[in-house]
């Protein structure tokens, strides 16, 4: 049977003030009640609160992972270099992978995430496709030189993940594969409490076409998405779509120059003539795999660089410098317009729509031209979505003004395709008889950062406040007082343990009762019940730690309540 939790007895040791380092929220509340200690930069100490959260995160992972027939293994942490040798990533990872030798110099390193072993061992493992689809997952530290471990247990470098991976000898296998992932991540993100949205991401270095993500929307979060609220609409920054509508040019006049002496901003364009930069087309210059092209956007909007690689992917985009201008006449650097850009491949953003009229450069110094209409006097080579979304752009589903917020990622799944399993040249034996290459899908959560991003999401300002199905115990009874009150305490938890509550009691002799409210409240268990001044009566007040709510109760009744809810 459980234990009940006595402070007494726990190896704990809460602060009052925020440790010196610590610049988010959950890196600041969980140090000072007492769940984590840093060890160094981005290494964590899980202390015994702090175990027991993570230890139920990783429950309810496990058996939603059951759930879908994920069967649970563990791999090595320290893996030969010769597999992400063959695959490119020993190199592609850089500084981000933690490498070493063994005692005779041979190279390995710290696992970042598993893709080549998992399809090393079922090479090893499967043959037919009678041992097909299969999921595979694991519950293991992973291990990642973050440029910048500093947002606590958010992102270390050392942390906990679920990684799980599905092969399987058919596309619609796959998406099937992706689906229940998709699905078991609803329900352990719902579980878990964590507020999350799903959007589509651009799957990046890991290759593969499908790619979604699990955000939880929290002001430490790193990553930004945008956020509908009139409809379900949630996008990573870079997938956001702007839908052009086409513009009636007739009613504007021919083109027309204009004098616009030291003007070769946005800014000092705007201010000289009187305009809202909204009037004018920049034309940013960039150079794609070395040849210079331009990219036209409205003047109050900027070049999302990241989106245009994205689109230009695999082709190198790079920012022009002064030498690219050295024998360019034709590119008049700030008073560049695309109407004069015989030679220069032209990129617009969808807003530079056919139709629309603009002020632009006039390809001489000093001089920029009036009423440029796209379609007429200049052709618009590719229309790709490039500038930075901005909060109030209208939502590509039902239009209303898009929110831009900030998230934590706390999971990932992608359908890999046959990327890994062509590398390794991954065959079963298929129904005809014949070979057929296998294909992938991998699928991570943070377990580590759910606990930071739960702490992010849920903590006010008293401290940590967590949802019932992580919280360290169910309900923290507290002794506000000496002998009689401890008595009281002790035999309440006692009973509650035994009817399958988790308890811990606060029974520190010496520690005074305003000590112990605050340490209940920092630590967050999400029931507070209290041995106070009506304990000669047997009666105590148990208190909501979320919404404050107390209400006085006998030991039977405060039993029963707590229990009806374990
Ligand atoms: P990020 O963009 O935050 O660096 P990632 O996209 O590199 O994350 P994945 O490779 O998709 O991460 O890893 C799967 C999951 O592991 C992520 O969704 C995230 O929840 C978690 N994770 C990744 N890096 C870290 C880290 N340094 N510390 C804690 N959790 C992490
Ligand atoms: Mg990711």
């Amino acid at each position: 049977m459980a234990q009940v939790q006595r402070m007494s007895r726990l190896m704990i040791k809460t602060l009052r003030d925020d440790p010196a380092d610590a610049e988010t929220l959950n890196h600041k509340l969980l140090v000072r009640a007492g769940y984590v200690r840093r060890t160094a930069a981005g290494i964590w100490t899980w202390l015994p609160l702090g175990k027991k959260v993570l230890e139920n995160v990783t429950r309810v992972v496990r058996e939603e992972m059951d759930a879908i027939g994920g069967q649970e293994v563990l791999l090595p942490a320290l893996l030969p270099k010769e597999a992400y040798e063959a695959s490119g990533r020993y190199d592609e990872y850089g500084d981000l992978l933690f490498r070493l030798q063994d005692r005779k110099g041979s190279d390995y390193l710290l696992g970042p995430t598993h893709e080549e072993i998992f399809t090393q061992v079922v090479k090893d493992m499967c043959s037919s496709y009678k041992d097909l689809p299969v999921i595979l997952y694991q519950i293991q530290t992973k291990y990642r030189d973050e440029a910048r471990p500093r947002a606590g247990v958010l992102r270390g470098r050392e942390f906990q993940m679920k990684d799980s991976y599905s092969f399987d000898t058919t596309d619609e296998g796959l998406v099937e594969a992706y689906q229940l992932h998709r699905a078991a991540y609803i329900r352990i993100f719902e579980r878990l409490g964590l507020d999350h949205r799903i959007v589509s991401a651009v799957s990046g270095a890991m290759g593969g076409s499908a790619s979604e993500e699990f955000l939880a929307p929290a002001p430490a979060g790193e990553d930004t998405f945008v956020d509908c609220p009139n409809c379900d609409y949630a996008a990573n920054t870079e997938a956001v779509t702007y839908k052009a509508t086409a513009a009636d040019a007739s009613a504007a006049g021919p083109v027309e120059e204009l004098d616009t002496p030291d003007t070769p901003t946005i800014e000092t364009l705007a201010a000289h003539l009187g305009v809202p930069a909204s009037a004018t087309l920049k034309n940013l210059l960039v150079k794609v795999d070395g040849e210079i092209v331009a990219v036209g956007v409205p003047g109050d909007r900027e070049v999302d660089l990241g989106k245009l690689g994205e689109h230009l992917a695999p082709a190198v985009v790079e920012l022009v410098t002064a030498e690219d201008f050295v024998g360019r006449p034709d590119l008049v650097r700030g008073y560049v317009g695309p109407q004069g850009l015989e030679k220069v491949r032209y990129i617009a953003d969808p807003r530079v729509a056919p139709g629309t009229a603009w002020i632009t450069g006039a390809n001489k110094e000093n001089t920029h031209a009036k009423n440029v209409v796209a379609g007429r006097d200049f052709e618009v080579d590719d229309y790709l979505d490039v500038v930075v979304v901005e909060a109030g752009d209208p939502c590509p589903n039902c239009g209303a003004g898009l929110q831009v917020d900030r998230a934590i990622e706390i999971g990932h799944i992608f359908q890999l395709g046959r990327k890994y399993t062509d590398i390794f040249a991954l065959d079963v034996l298929g129904q005809q008889g014949k070979p057929v290459r296998v294909t992938m899908g991998s699928y991570g959560i943070g377990v580590s950062r759910a606990v930071a991003a739960l702490a992010e999401q849920t903590a006010d300002e008293k401290g940590l406040c967590w949802p019932r199905e992580v919280a360290p115990a169910d309900v923290h009874v507290v002794a506000a007082g000496k002998v009689l009150q401890t008595e009281l305490a002790l035999d309440v938890a006692e009973k509650l343990n035994a009817a399958g509550v988790r308890v811990m009691v606060d029974d520190r002799a010496g520690v005074s009762p305003g000590v112990k409210f605050t340490d209940a409240e920092l630590i967050g268990v999400p029931k507070i019940l209290v041995a106070g001044r009506r304990s000669a009566e047997g009666v105590l007040e148990l208190k909501d730690r979320r919404t404050g709510e107390r209400e006085e109760l006998t030991v039977e009744e405060a039993v029963a309540r707590l229990a009806a809810r374990a």
